[in-house]
Parts: C-alpha cells; sequence; structure tokens
C-alpha cells in the first residue's frame, strides 16, 4: 500500500493575449511554448527526489494550471477550476510558484484553500515569495527565498515542521522567523534534469534549459538571481538535454541563462556538443551580453544555428544608465559587437522605456543611434525590442524607489507609470512617436513591452 503524501507544486499561467485586460499579462515564460511549463518546479522535484527520506514518505506532483488565453486568470471561473485541480488528490501540502503575473491569484487562492482545508501546508516560493506577504497573510506557513531547492528538500526531510532552516521563514503565532536566503546548489548539475529523468515532458516544438545559473551583474530593476554566482552546467549534462530535444523531435530551444557568452569555456563547449550532433532540426534563442564579444567568441556562436538573439542596450544615456546600475556603455565596441554578430545572425536591440534619469529626447537619440548603426551594417539588424520599464521588488531601483519617485503598476507586471523623468503624458507622447516611428524608418520595432499599459492610462 502506497502511505506517501502528496505534496502538489504549482505554478499559474496567464496566457497571452491580443487585448489584454490587466497588467497581469506576461505569464509565459516563453512566447513559443503552447503549454507553459514551470522549470522552476520541475528543478524543486527533481532535487527534492533525490533524498531518500523525500522519496520514501512524498509523491510530488507538478500543476502547471493556465487560464484560456484572454487574459481571465484572475476570472473566479478559473480560480474555481485551478482549485479543484488543486485539491483532488488530497495534498498535505501546495508550493506556489509566484511571479509578478500570477502573485494576485495565488494570494486569493490561498485564502480560499485555507477555508476548505485548513491543514494543509502552504508554501510561497518564487519571485513574489516575500516576508512582508508572510506577515500579511495568516494562510502562508512558509516562505522560500532565494534558490529553492536545498530548503525545499530540507523542509521535506524535516516534515514541514516549522523549525530553523537555511531559507524558510515562518510564523510562530505572531514571531516572525526569517530563515534568510536558501543554501544554493554549488554543483548545479546535482539538480537531476527534469527532462531526461521524466519530470516535465515539453511538447514538441520547444524546450527551455539552463547551461549556466545566476548572473554577475545587478542592473537597478532586476531581482534575479539574488546571490550574485554564476555557474556552469558540465559537458556531459548539456548533451544529455541536447540529445534528448534532438530525439523528440524539438525543434526549438530558449536558453533562459542571463547571456550564454559571460564565460568562453561554456561557449567553446556548447558549440562542440551542436557541431557534433545528429543531424536535426533546432534552432536557439539567448541573450548575449555585448561586452564579452570577441572573434574567438563568434567563431563558437556561428556553430549554434539561433532563431532569436537579443543584445542589451538599454539606453545610450550615460546618467540614465549610471541610476540604473548598468556599466557605461563603451560605444565603439557595442558597434563592433553588433557588426560581428549580424555576421552570423540577425540580432535585435533591448531598450529599456521608462528609466529614471531618462528623459524623452535622450530615449529618441537610442533609436536613432541604433537606427544609424543599422544603416551602417547595411541593415543586418533584425530589430529593437522595447520594453517598458519593471520595477521589481528587492530590486536596487525599488528600494530606491522614493528618491526617483518611481511609481508602477500594484497589481502583475510592475511597469512604470512615471518617475522623476518621465511623467504619464511624455510615455502617452513617445509611445505615440514610437508607433510612427516604427512605420517610417527602416529599423523595425519588433516589440514594445509593455506599451499597451500606456495606452490603457487616461
Ligand atoms: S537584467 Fe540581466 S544582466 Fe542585469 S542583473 Fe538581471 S539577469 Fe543580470
Amino acid at each position: 500500500m502506497n502511505n506517501k503524501r502528496n505534496v502538489n507544486l504549482v505554478c499559474l499561467f496567464k496566457g497571452l493575449s491580443v487585448s489584454p485586460s490587466t497588467t497581469e499579462l506576461g505569464g509565459y515564460v516563453d512566447v513559443m511554448l503552447s503549454e507553459p511549463y514551470s522549470l522552476a518546479t520541475a528543478y524543486l522535484k527533481a532535487y527534492a527526489i533525490k533524498s531518500n527520506i523525500v522519496e520514501k514518505n512524498y509523491n510530488i506532483h507538478l500543476l502547471n494550471l493556465k487560464d484560456d488565453g484572454k487574459g481571465t486568470i484572475d476570472l473566479v471561473s478559473y480560480q474555481n477550476e485551478f482549485l479543484s485541480k488543486i485539491l483532488s488528490n488530497n495534498p498535505i501540502a501546495i508550493g506556489f510558484s509566484t511571479y509578478c503575473w500570477n502573485i494576485d491569484t495565488t494570494l486569493i487562492l490561498i485564502k480560499k484553500i485555507k477555508k476548505i482545508r485548513p491543514n494543509i501546508k502552504i508554501i510561497l516560493g518564487g519571485k513574489y515569495a516575500l516576508l512582508e506577504y508572510l506577515l500579511r497573510y495568516p494562510e502562508i506557513d512558509f516562505i522560500i527565498r532565494g534558490e529553492g531547492e536545498i530548503a525545499f528538500k530540507t523542509l521535506l526531510e524535516n516534515h514541514l515542521n516549522k523549525i530553523n532552516i537555511k531559507g524558510i521563514s515562518f510564523k510562530i503565532q505572531n514571531r516572525l522567523i526569517d530563515g534568510g536566503e536558501g543554501d544554493i546548489v554549488k554543483d548545479i548539475d546535482d539538480i537531476p534534469s527534469p527532462f531526461t529523468e521524466n519530470i516535465i515532458i515539453p511538447n514538441q516544438y520547444n524546450m527551455m534549459i539552463e547551461l549556466s545559473r545566476g548572473c554577475l551583474n545587478n542592473c537597478g530593476y532586476c531581482n534575479w538571481n539574488s546571490n550574485k554566482s554564476l555557474r556552469y552546467h558540465s559537458k556531459k549534462r548539456i548533451k544529455e538535454e541536447i540529445m534528448y530535444a534532438i530525439s523528440r523531435k524539438v525543434k526549438h530551444i530558449t536558453i533562459i541563462d542571463s547571456a550564454i557568452n559571460y564565460n568562453i569555456i561554456l561557449l567553446n563547449r556548447f558549440s562542440n556538443i551542436i557541431k557534433h550532433s545528429p543531424k536535426n532540426q533546432l534552432t536557439f534563442s539567448y541573450n548575449l551580453r555585448y561586452e564579452h564579444i570577441d572573434d574567438n567568441q563568434i567563431k563558437y556562436l556561428k556553430e549554434i544555428p539561433s532563431f532569436q538573439v537579443l543584445v542589451g542596450l538599454e539606453t545610450i544615456n550615460h546618467k540614465a544608465l549610471n541610476t540604473s546600475n548598468r556599466s557605461q556603455l563603451n560605444i565603439p565596441l557595442f558597434e563592433n559587437s553588433i557588426r560581428l554578430i549580424s555576421s552570423y545572425c540577425s540580432p535585435l536591440i533591448g531598450i529599456i522605456l521608462g528609466l529614471p534619469n531618462d528623459n524623452p529626447n535622450e530615449f529618441k537619440k537610442t533609436l536613432h543611434f541604433v537606427e544609424n548603426l543599422n544603416k551602417r551594417l547595411n541593415h543586418k539588424i533584425g530589430g529593437v525590442l522595447v520594453s517598458l520599464l519593471q520595477v521589481f521588488p528587492n530590486s536596487l531601483l525599488f528600494a530606491q524607489r522614493d528618491k526617483y519617485k518611481i511609481k508602477t503598476h500594484k497589481k502583475g507586471v510592475p511597469y512604470i507609470i512615471s518617475n522623476i523623468t518621465w511623467n504619464r503624458n511624455q510615455l502617452r507622447l513617445i509611445y505615440s512617436w514610437l508607433k510612427n516611428f516604427s512605420q517610417k524608418s527602416s529599423l523595425k520595432i519588433k516589440g514594445i513591452e509593455g506599451g499597451w499599459t500606456i495606452e490603457k492610462r487616461r
């Protein structure tokens, strides 16, 4: 007889919609996934079940739940549907992977869950597992902050008891026990591949992988990888996942690393695997940091069939870069890097709209700079992706929101509404200018992420 108890790891996704109704939009990590899945919860399970105690006592189930793609994750009918799925196997604990797009619905759901089954333990992890929620929501039993693998496994090994575990925070009566950030997995190969271990089966077209984990930068708006360490998967591990993708006839892989070119050894390792793989139809989307690009890197990058290559410029305004804790732009180096990258693909350039200490004139200058570069490169640049600034909790800019008079949407994706150098009207005017620019310029505007939230504001 199976005496194991069920633990559900849940990630709620909001579908993509042409005319979104709320700023929760953005729930698909990868817009090419027809069925979204959480790699985060898959890693948690893959790591936890290595433990004999966990394996003996618990069945961990992954639930990736999505709405109908019309921006209705917060509708009561979806909440009820999610609720019945989450409770159907009578779990003793439910862990939610939180992001800006699902935190509001998650907080509604946990209240309902505790009303129906008060004894279920509720665990929150991910980007929006904030200590303040532990104080505000008595329904939450545990918050996991930072990387979750070690903390989650240890919590299960200790049978969900409220004891001191690094990375686990909880309340005893009204006393907050703050476990801080969890320990990181130093050798990320110690986390079994959720793909080759059959923990998740991606659809045929697309999957996400990581070659490395972490980022050494600390951009002001970003709260990714607070630990600031960079770790790499081994050649063996990367090869296994690539062979898995080929065997399943996957067509496209999104590499979710901060950038794939921080380290030439990793690049060499990866390009070698691709070069010596059996014939396949794989293409890859990934990010590059322009500062590291040279002929040597290009030699390896050319071996990797590219689908979409994104290089972050953000702005050419030095003051705004400084405010955002980004290194100063080296224009000759940037131009040369784009020229080199353009020799094997049509890179997209990322630009941010609404940075504090940027302004409409400087923003236009950034666009004109890329337009001019594109002309000089014989239109080899694939286009520009403009993102409306998002200021995430625990980021440097969030901590300085009073200094820069930063106002963002309170629900959903924290898109900028105004700050010290941008008011609502200026954002609205620049958004119209951008749309006009995209019709006239030879430089393609591939998208204006979050732009519709500007249009909506009246
Ligand atoms: S925005 Fe990218 S480069 Fe900057 S800290 Fe975040 S992950 Fe790193």
